[in-house]
């Protein structure tokens, strides 16, 4: 197992949620027994909420017609 899936398996999933439906916050308490939760209430290194995710999905696929326009653009231009 690597040493970044143990620290995810370590991530308390209601912490997650919390902050994927962004009401994670000061008043935040961890249903799983508020401090005495033994799990990590911080996100691990490099990780990327579904939110996020979704956002640079929709960045990228932007870019990517963009891109395709100009060439075809081009293409147009090339022919007549
Ligand atoms: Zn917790």
């Amino acid at each position: 197992m690597s040493a970044d899936i143990y620290i995810y398996m370590q991530v308390c999933k209601y912490f997650l949620e919390a902050v994927e439906k962004k009401q994670y916050g000061w008043f935040w308490v961890c249903p799983n027994g508020g401090k005495d939760c033994h799990y990590r209430h911080a996100l691990p290194p490099g990780y990327v909420l579904k939110s996020q995710m979704k956002a640079l999905l929709d960045e990228e696929a932007e870019k990517i017609s963009i891109e395709e326009e100009i060439e075809n653009q081009v293409m147009t231009n090339l022919l007549s």
